[in-house]
């Protein structure tokens, strides 16, 4: 199965995006419907589906995503203030795009939990 989503398409520069950040691992874009002041996507270039498709040679570039976080929460000098990250899967999770990402949230506080339908006793 082909896991070439619409994040293959920025990568490559086949459709445009407002990229913040690149290196030769991952990429850093603003999210086209933001949940925050600051809603940046930052993405690995190598394209795995969901965190259940991470394998162990992923692991250098999975942890390379929350390096490039906290790097860019410093560039933009929200590091200190807080922010959030946080990586969907599958339905449950709310993942609609099948090329992992981590959404960067920042520049209001954020609430918790993620849910407000309450749990059953
Ligand atoms: P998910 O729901 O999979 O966790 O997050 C996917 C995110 O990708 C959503 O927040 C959505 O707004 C964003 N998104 C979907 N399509 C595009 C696009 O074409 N460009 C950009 N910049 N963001 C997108």
């Amino acid at each position: 199965m082909s896991n070439e989503t619409i994040f293959t398409k920025i990568i490559n520069r086949e459709i445009p995006a407002d990229i913040v950040y690149e290196d030769e691992l991952s990429l850093a874009f603003k999210d086209i419907n933001p949940q925050a002041p600051t809603h940046l996507l930052i993405i690995p270039k190598q394209p795995i589906a969901t965190i259940n498709d991470i394998t162990e040679t992923d692991r250098e570039v999975v942890g390379h995503l929350h390096f490039v976080a906290g790097k860019i929460a410093k560039e933009l000098g929200v590091d200190a203030q807080g922010y959030r990250v946080v990586m969907n899967c599958n339905e449950y999770g709310g993942q609609t795009v099948f090329h992992i990402h981590l959404h960067f949230l920042a520049g209001k506080p954020m609430g918790w939990p993620p849910y407000t339908e309450k749990l059953k006793a």
